[in-house]
């Protein structure tokens, strides 16, 4: 195979039938099909094999039951199977809004996100670098739905890693918002640091110098626009300085793509490259890593963030010239949340971006000092 050598921990992409399936309807962010775009652009640019791939099961109630109020399962449950929401299971548990909707398959497909977190942190256990792209649901509360998220996957992975006796746990999130859900999950557990960085002012607004959460987390907000230059800056500075130190047996990683520039829901100005170098440092924090997924809302950058994302961890070229077939992938995509006229010639003609340089701001530097004072 074309993979990393013999020295070098191989990828495995983690995939289940039902991430493929219709999902949410054409108004939600999550329209598009995510984890497929990516499996077709993996295929297309030929940077898979079928010993890459492992099918994750999914989850079931008892399991879920570990993180998850066993009421609010149920109700979930009940809920996808009648296809219909009561006012008070709105109110008490959050689905059934524009936000969280339901639709068929909404329970299994939510499941499997938990049992591919589950297989990813078993993976990365045994010696391979784990990649669950359709994981990565951070916001998800014990008892409630929250910003598209209806269970909490990383949580799951997290704990994979506890239960095979590690005790020093890094939860590195990397998606525009704050990973709330997993920061309070893991609240006062000192065998777990969880460390966001994402942007200031954006929803869910916790994870800021006045809202800096637990003993145990570690939270980066981070300005509008932030550039590669400021991020590499954070990623091999203050971040490596906080992972150092709680020196992991462990990483997980929630690598929303929302913060690459393009993304409709943030403003954070991001190349893949520079989210790719961002993990490819983590690699080297500890021996066991599961890569998970997280938010995206721009076809182009999710699909060309993920694909990359994968060559990178496998140990493929993510600047390899996209082939025909890859290109029409790119071409035939469409999102009522990007106008035509701000589709970028480089979405369509190559995976990996041109860098996004910049200077280091203030803003960014006083970020740091601020997350680091709490230390
Ligand atoms: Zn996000």
């Amino acid at each position: 195979m074309s993979g990393r050598g013999e020295t070098h921990r191989a990828a495995i992409f983690i995939d289940n039938p039902v991430f493929g399936r219709a999902a949410w309807n054409a108004l939600h962010p999550l329209a598009f099909s995510r984890q497929q775009a990516v499996r077709d652009m993996v295929e297309a640019m030929g940077w898979i094999e079928q010993s890459e791939l492992r099918e994750c099961p999914i989850a079931t109630p008892e399991t879920l039951a570990r993180f998850h109020a066993p009421d609010y399962i149920a109700a979930l449950q009940a809920a996808v199977a009648r296809g219909k929401v009561t006012a008070e299971e709105r109110t008490r548990y959050g689905f059934g809004t524009m936000e969280n909707p339901i639709f068929p398959g909404l329970f299994e497909r939510a499941a499997a996100t938990v049992g591919g977190s589950i297989a990813a942190a078993r993976v990365a256990l045994q010696g391979h670098i784990a990649f669950h792209p359709a994981g990565g649901t951070h916001h998800g509360k014990p008892d409630r739905a929250s910003g598209f998220c209806y269970f909490n996957d990383p949580a799951f992975a997290i704990a994979t890693f506890l239960d095979a006796a590690l005790d020093r746990v890094l939860y590195l999130d990397l998606d525009a918002h704050h990973g709330d859900g997993v920061e309070a999950i893991f609240a006062g557990d000192s065998r777990v640091h969880t460390l966001s960085l994402h942007e200031a002012g954006r929803w869910p607004h916790s994870g800021t110098p006045d809202n800096p959460g637990p003993a145990n987390a570690t939270n980066f907000a981070v300005p509008r626009a932030i550039n590669d230059a400021e991020y590499d800056w954070l990623i091999q500075g203050p971040v490596a300085e906080v992972a150092g130190r709680f020196a992991p047996q462990a990483i997980v990683v929630t690598a929303g793509v929302d913060c690459l520039h393009g993304d409709p829901l943030s403003a954070m100005e991001l190349s893949n490259r520079a989210l790719w170098r961002a993990v490819e440092c983590a690699l080297g924090w500890a021996p066991h890593i599961a890569v998970l997924g997280g938010g995206g809302y721009n076809p182009w950058t999710v699909t060309r963030g993920w694909a990359g994302m994968w060559a990178v961890l496998s140990g493929r070229d993510p600047g390899e010239v996209p082939n025909e077939a890859a290109r029409a992938l790119l071409a035939g995509f469409e999102s009522d949340l990007i106008d035509e006229d701000e589709i970028e010639p480089e979405w369509l003609d190559s995976v990996a971006d041109a860098p996004r340089p910049g200077p280091i701001r203030a803003d960014v530097m006083h970020c740091a000092q601020a997350a680091l004072e709490r230390r």
